[in-house]
C-alpha cells in the first residue's frame, strides 16, 4: 500500500487548487457569457485555503482551524455544484453550499471540540463528501451533444471517483477500531484516498476548463454560421449544408428542391420608412419562414433581401405548394412599424434536382432564372424552373429548325 504522508499531499493539493482558482478567474474574465466559471474559481480558492488550513490540524484541534477549515471546505465543495448548475443554465440553489458548510461545521465542531470522537467525525465528513460528489456526478452524466459530452463525462467520472474513494474511506473507518483512526495516518487506504482524491479533483478542474473551451468554440461556430439580423444560416454555411445535402441526394437518388425568395420593391420600404423598418421586415419574414418549414429543411439569408430554402426529399411541385403558402401568408402579414403598418409581398423561384443537376451552382442558377421570371411577370408570385426549362427547350428547337 501507499505510504505517502497525507499532510504533504494536502499542501500540494491546496497549492494546486489556488493555482486553478487563479486560472479559472482569468478564464472567467474572457468567457463572460459562460456561466458557472466564477463559482468554480471561488470554489477552488475556498477549497485550496481550506486544505491549507486543514493540513495544519494537530491534536487537540484548535477551534480556529476546525471552524474555518470546515466552513471553507463545505462552502467550496457546495459551490462546485452551484457552478455546474449555473453552467447548465439552471438557477443556482445556493442553499446547497450553505447547508453543506453548516453540516460539516456542526460535525467538526461537536466531535472535535465538544466531544472528541475522531471515528464519528471522520465517518460523517466522508459521508458528506460522498453525498456532494455523488450529486455533482449525477448532474454531469447527462445527454449533451459532442464534444461537450466528453468534457462533461470526464468531470463526471472524476466526481464519481471521489465519491467511490469517500465510500471506501467510510467503510474503512467503520471497520477500524476507534483508537487506530487518525486523519493523517500515512498508511493503507488513507494515503490512497488522499492521493487519488487530489488527482481526481485536478482532473475535474481540467474537465471544467474543457467544458468552458468547448462551449466557447460552440458559441463561436454558431456566430460564424448565422446571420446576425435574422438568425438564419449565412450564405457560407448555407452553401456548406446545401453541398452536403446535394451529395447525399445524389447517392440516394432522392429529389431535393431549392426556393429562392426575394422581397418585392424592398428598396421602397427602405426609402419610405428607413433602413430600420427594412430590417424589421426581414426579421418578420425570416420568422414566418421558420414557422412553416420542416425541421430538416435549411433556411439561409443568401443576400440582402434574398433568402434560400433547401428542401431535402421534396420535388418542385411539393416545394411549390409550400412556396405558395408562404407567399400568401406573407402577403397577409401586417408588420407594425412605429405609427405605420407595413405590407409587402415576395416572389419565389423554385428548382429541383430532377433534371440530374446535383451541383449547387446550377441549382441556384435555375432557381434564380425562375425568380427572375416571377419578377418579370408582375411579382408576388411563384415560378418553377421546369417551366423555364420547357421554354428554353422550345427556343433551342426553334433555333435548330
Ligand atoms: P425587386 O422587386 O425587383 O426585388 O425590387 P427591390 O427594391 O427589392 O430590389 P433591389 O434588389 O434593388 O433592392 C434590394 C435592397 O435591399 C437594396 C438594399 O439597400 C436593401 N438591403 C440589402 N440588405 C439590407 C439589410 O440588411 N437591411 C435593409 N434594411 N435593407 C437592405
Ligand atoms: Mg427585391
Ligand atoms: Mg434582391
Amino acid at each position: 500500500m501507499l505510504a505517502i504522508d497525507p499532510r504533504t499531499v494536502l499542501v500540494v493539493w491546496a497549492a494546486l487548487n489556488i493555482l486553478f482558482a487563479a486560472i479559472l478567474a482569468l478564464v472567467g474574465m474572457q468567457a463572460r457569457k459562460v456561466k458557472g466559471v466564477h463559482q468554480w474559481a471561488m470554489a477552488d480558492l475556498l477549497i485550496g485555503t481550506a486544505l491549507a488550513i486543514i493540513s495544519q490540524v494537530s491534536y487537540p484541534s484548535t477551534p480556529f482551524i476546525t471552524v474555518f477549515g470546515a466552513i471553507l471546505l463545505g462552502l467550496g465543495l457546495g459551490l462546485i455544484y452551484s457552478g455546474i448548475e449555473a453552467f447548465e443554465g439552471r438557477r443556482c440553489r445556493y442553499w446547497i453550499p450553505a447547508l453543506l458548510a453548516s453540516l460539516v461545521l456542526l460535525n467538526n465542531y461537536v466531535f472535535a471540540l465538544i466531544y472528541f470522537a475522531p471515528k464519528i467525525r471522520i465517518f460523517i465528513n466522508f459521508l458528506l463528501f460522498a453525498g456532494i460528489h455523488g450529486l455533482c456526478a449525477r448532474a454531469l452524466f447527462v445527454r449533451i451533444e459532442q464534444p461537450l459530452r466528453t468534457a462533461y463525462w470526464l468531470a463526471g467520472t472524476s466526481m464519481f471517483l471521489i465519491f467511490l474513494l469517500s465510500v471506501a474511506r467510510l467503510i474503512n473507518v467503520a471497520l477500524t477500531p476507534a483508537n487506530e483512526i487518525g486523519m493523517f495516518m500515512a498508511s493503507g487506504i488513507n494515503s490512497a484516498v488522499f492521493l487519488f482524491a487530489a488527482l481526481a479533483q485536478m482532473s475535474m478542474s481540467f474537465a471544467f476548463m474543457l467544458m468552458i473551451n468547448y462551449t466557447l468554440t460552440n458559441q463561436l461556430n454558431i456566430l460564424a454560421a448565422t446571420d446576425a439580423l435574422t438568425g438564419l444560416f449565412n450564405r457560407r454555411s448555407f452553401e456548406l449544408h446545401a453541398n452536403r445535402q446535394l451529395a447525399h441526394s445524389k447517392r440516394t437518388g432522392e429529389c431535393l428542391s431549392i426556393m429562392m425568395i426575394d422581397v418585392d420593391h424592398f428598396k421602397q420600404i427602405n426609402d419610405q420608412y428607413g433602413h430600420q423598418a427594412g430590417d424589421e421586415v426581414l426579421r418578420r419574414l425570416s420568422a414566418l419562414m421558420q414557422s412553416i418549414v420542416r425541421g430538416n429543411d435549411y433556411l439561409g439569408r443568401y443576400g440582402g433581401e434574398e433568402f434560400c430554402v433547401l428542401l431535402p426529399g421534396t420535388n418542385e411541385i411539393q416545394a411549390g405548394v409550400l412556396a405558395e403558402r408562404l407567399r400568401r401568408l406573407y402577403e397577409d402579414l401586417a408588420i407594425p412599424w412605429q405609427h405605420h403598418t407595413l405590407h409587402s409581398s415576395i416572389s419565389i423561384g423554385i428548382a429541383d434536382t430532377d433534371g440530374g443537376h446535383h451541383d449547387f451552382a446550377s441549382l441556384i442558377e435555375h432557381a434564380d432564372i425562375a425568380l427572375y421570371r416571377a419578377k418579370h411577370e408582375g411579382r408576388n408570385r411563384i415560378a418553377r424552373f421546369s417551366d423555364d426549362a420547357k421554354q428554353l427547350e422550345i427556343a433551342a428547337a426553334v433555333k435548330q429548325v
